[in-house]
């Protein structure tokens, strides 16, 4: 039966949805196009589609596929791309292959990894074959921004899957393991409030860019938990504002800074937010401090590696890749963040090799397009027929 499915799949179906996808400009912020191309194509395979309009024009799209009691697994892929950077040879929204590569925006990150997904979804149609349970596909917005669309999908029926294939360029090699937990972020946005003098007599007032300094300079206090895989987060300071716009000499009464934050399982947002709280009353200082948190902040993970949906990859990747699979605990961030570590999903990241995401020239290796979807039609068909 799997191997009907197989037989069914058709490489250059996904070669011309990557295309075709490629030609559909979808810079987050603008995925409507894109998401009514997928749309179309999974009721043409058959699936039951829904629209779930996030925000105006920027809608999320989900099919599905039942066939009575069973699990659900669902096949997730975000529709937005980053923006145009500087450097591109060529056209970004017109596919072009050099040798082995088909270049474009989004190409990699991650159209080729939702053409595959179509690809095991008709394969799978075509092929007539029996599972249990129910298959279906997301493909979300904002990924590339503030993960509004992950967000969102877990407030519907399919926030509460038993297992989700996240089609991001994850081939299990060297180059990008599989995670199996990623760490969290949280962006703090600290505002200082002290009061203005005269700048001859700063004794008259409080100066809330020197406050600011002082917490600066005792970041290293933070407790930061060290984790057995992942070490430690970390802590960046990214921006900071205050005193005059136009030169005078005036203590000033306001500072506003913002620090990055990195968590690992065990520390959560809102523990982190006490951690800088704490900090900060220590310091005693005379300006008044209010910590708040800006997005996007995303939770950390960690998977049990025991877990089905990962155990079923491990074989499953042995056996088209003719190697194991390898993975690591990671310091990127994917809609995984959400999808995991606040819904609880169990998520597997695979998809193919990865070329020059977000940068000029990006390009998928076209021959990763047949294992990668060939791994998902063992994957779905195998994990609905436990
Ligand atoms: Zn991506």
């Amino acid at each position: 039966m799997i191997s009907e499915a197989i037989r069914r799949l058709d490489d250059s179906y996904t070669r011309r949805l990557t295309e075709e996808m490629i030609k559909i400009p979808s810079v987050v912020g603008e995925e409507a196009e894109l998401a009514e191309y997928i749309r179309q194509e999974l009721e043409r395979l058959g699936m039951q589609t829904t629209e779930h309009m996030v925000k105006p024009n920027r809608p999320n799209i989900y099919g599905k596929l039942e066939m009575g009691e069973g699990k659900r697994l669902n096949f997730n892929g975000h529709t937005d791309t980053v923006p145009v950077v500087a450097g591109w040879d060529t056209d970004p929204f017109t596919p072009v292959q050099k040798g082995d590569k088909l270049h474009g925006l989004g190409s990699c990150d991650m159209k080729a990894g939702i053409a595959c997904t179509l690809n095991m979804v008709r394969a799978i149609v075509d092929s007539g074959a029996e599972f249990k349970g129910e298959l279906s596909v997301s493909a979300v917005i904002d990924e590339e921004a503030m993960g509004e669309g992950a967000k969102a999908m877990l407030e519907t029926e399919y926030g509460n899957v038993d297992a989700c294939v996240l089609a991001e360029p994850y081939p299990a090699d060297e180059s990008k393991p599989v995670p199996l937990g990623i760490v969290g972020k949280l962006l703090y946005d600290i505002h200082v409030h002290g009061v203005a003098a005269h700048g001859f007599r700063p004794e008259d007032g409080v100066n809330a860019v020197e406050d600011a300094g002082r917490i600066l300079a005792n970041l290293h206090r933070l407790e930061l938990k060290t984790h057995p895989k992942f070490d430690k987060g970390n802590y960046s300071t990214l921006k900071i504002e205050g005193g005059y716009d136009v030169y005078s000499v005036l203590v000033p009464a306001y500072c506003r800074f913002e620090v990055n934050r990195l968590i690992v399982p065990g520390e959560t947002v809102d523990g982190a937010i006490e951690d800088m709280e704490k900090l900060i009353e220590s310091l005693n200082l005379e300006s008044r401090v209010d910590v708040k948190i800006k997005p996007p902040m995303y939770e950390s993970y960690e998977m049990n590696p025991e877990e089905p949906i990962l155990k079923l990859f491990h074989e499953i990747y042995t056996e088209v890749m003719g190697v194991e699979p390898l993975y690591q605990y990671s310091k990127s961030i994917t809609d995984a963040n959400t999808l995991a570590g606040i819904g609880g999903i169990p998520c597997l990241h695979l998809g193919p090799k990865r070329g020059d995401t977000h940068k000029a020239n990006e390009y998928v290796p076209l021959s990763w397009l047949p294992p990668v979807s060939e791994m998902y039609t063992r994957v779905a068909l195998s994990y609905l027929n436990q």
